[in-house]
């Protein structure tokens, strides 16, 4: 997590943005603009390939197999902050005072009290499954 930078834009997050090529630029402005105002912000996943997809699986830090989660086809990031206790990247506090009121409504995050699933980091654009049918997003390898 040292790689990551509180100044606002930080650079270790574009990489992991640009780990796959194509990532949902709506989903990824959003992210940029809140964490310029809250640079302690940071991801630690967004696109998920075939090989990922099944390590997380593994590990069990997703549910689902390759093409079967948003991060699959480019339109999901799992956000942490670097604020506060160091050891504790997942305040719950946190994401209720900053994540919670900065979404929109084209966002799940499964932090929410009626949320699909429980996974606090997670955010996902809403309407992944249509924009994949419509050929908007794809599968990335
Ligand atoms: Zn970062
Ligand atoms: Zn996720």
């Amino acid at each position: 997590m040292s790689l990551h930078n509180n100044d606002g834009d930080c650079q270790y997050c574009n990489k992991i943005f640009d780990r796959y090529p194509n990532f949902y630029v709506p989903l990824r402005k959003w992210f940029k603009d809140f964490q310029k105002l809250h640079p302690e912000a940071h991801i630690s996943c967004a696109g998920r390939g075939r090989q990922d997809q099944e390590e997380a699986f593994i590990r069990k830090a997703s549910r689902a197999h390759y093409g079967q989660s948003s991060h699959n086809v480019n339109a999901a990031i799992d956000i942490f902050e670097l604020q506060g206790n160091p050891k504790d990247i997942y305040e719950r506090s946190w994401f209720d005072k900053v994540l919670a009121p900065a979404l929109l409504p084209e966002l799940v995050w499964y932090g929410a009290p009626n949320a699909p699933f429980k996974e606090l980091p997670h955010v996902e654009v809403r309407s992944w499954k249509e924009l994949r049918m419509r050929g908007i997003l794809k599968l990335v390898e």
